[in-house]
Parts: structure tokens; sequence; C-alpha cells
């Protein structure tokens, strides 16, 4: 990708970039540039949003990279519950990493551009979110705050593959409350990185959030999240 502006330029101030850890790879992590997401991705979840989950084509948004919160693995992170909201949801979601980028990548190449994958949350407020969407306004308010992107170690597929299949389970304080298979996404992952790539060149460091199954719901300070997908170690956040 071509940058444009100056790169002569020396930068003022130093901006820090997100890194998250890659699973085996010592003190190497993964630079985030871009976060993506996929909206309402699995039917059932699309039905409990109030949308026909027929074969639409797939929407994206976008949080900002400094969203990250990293959560080490089998660990339990604390979650700062964030301003405004009185409705704060847990999305659990596949996140997919890229090391290479492209535009109008076909979906059997799309798997090439994959280095490895995570246990992610997209967090919402989603009485913000709801609220701009009833005004015709723009979402971010409800999507992309800050550390509205906790994630967990990035699994390299040279070691995992491409998990295209597997229970992902969310629990709040014990309770099971979100239990569906990786296999009922709408679009799959080649799917949405092919389609991702008519919309914006995608390049290396760029993460997607794969959309979330159903029951989604709130939490609120004191809480206890507990995230499973298949093949990876849990993901544990308490809301502070
Ligand atoms: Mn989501």
């Amino acid at each position: 990708m071509t940058s444009m502006w100056p790169e002569s330029l020396a930068p003022l101030f130093a901006l820090a970039h997100p890194v998250v850890p890659i699973v085996g790879s010592g003190d190497k992590g993964f630079p985030v540039r871009r976060i993506y997401c996929i909206g309402r991705n699995y039917a059932a979840h699309a039905r409990e949003m109030g949308a026909d989950p027929t074969r639409e084509p797939p929407f994206f948004f976008q949080k900002p990279s400094d969203a990250i919160q990293y959560v080490p693995a089998d660990g339990t992170a604390e979650h700062p519950y964030p301003p405004l909201t009185k409705n704060y949801h847990y999305e659990l979601e596949l996140v997919v990493a890229l090391h290479k980028g492209g535009a109008n990548v076909p979906s059997d190449k799309a798997l090439e551009l994959v280095y490895g994958y995570a246990v992610g949350l997209d967090m919402t407020r989603r009485d913000l979110q709801r609220g701009m969407g009833e005004q015709k306004k723009p979402w971010e308010i409800g999507k992309a705050f800050d550390h509205s992107a906790p994630i967990g170690p990035i699994h390299p597929a040279s070691s995992i593959g491409h998990p295209a299949a597997g229970a992902i389970v969310l629990k709040v304080n014990g309770q099971i409350k979100q239990s569906a298979n990786l296999d009922q996404m709408i679009w799959n992952v080649p799917e949405q990185i092919s389609r991702l790539s008519e919309a914006f060149e995608l390049a290396p460091g760029d993460i997607i959030y794969s959309g979330t199954p159903e029951n989604v719901g709130p939490v609120v300070k004191g809480d206890l999240i507990e995230c499973h997908i298949d093949k990876f170690p849990g993901l544990n956040l308490r809301i502070v």
C-alpha cells in the first residue's frame, strides 16, 4: 500500500502502537494496523438484532486500533466499565489476523492472507449503538470506544490451522449465555476477507472480528466474563 503523506517528516512525538503477543513467538508480537468488525454474521444473532438473516452482503465497521485490550491466556484481566452507557454488552468473536494485504482478493486465495487467530470480544454500548441507529447517525459511540476490543494471544495458523468449526461459548458469572458453533457464520472467514477487500485495500496488521452468535446481553461492574472457543485457551474479564 502506498502512503499518501510525506514519510520523510520526523514525527513531533512518538505514537504508541498496539502489539498483541503471539503464542510460541517469545517477545515477538503482532502489530495491529486496523480493526475491522463484521456485523450480524450469525443468523440467530441477526434475528435478535431485528434484522433479516438472509445472505445479504456482509457489512463492516471499524474500531480504532488502540481500542485493543490484551487479555493474557487463562488469566483474568480487569476491564473498565465504560462511561455513558446503562446497557453494556458482550459479543464473543473469533478474531482473524492478517500478515498479508490486497484488494479484491478472491475467496479461494483469502486464507493466504491469514497469519493466525485469537479469541476476542466486540464490547458494545448497546443503548448508544441502538440510539444512534434509530436516528440514522453513525455507530461509533456505541462500538469504537476505549478498550472496546479485548483480545487474547494470537495463535499462528501454522500451529492451529484455520478453525472453520468449533464451539464458541461465553459465560457470565458461571452461567452460559452464548453457545454456538463457528460453522454457523453466515459469511465464513475467506468470504469475509474477500468482501472486505472489495471495500478497503487490506494490509499486514489488519485484524477482523468475525461476528458474534446469538444471545448477546448486558454485564455490570463485578461480573466475570469467561470466553471459550475450541482450540484456544480461555479469555476471562472482570468488569470493574
Ligand atoms: Mn460484533
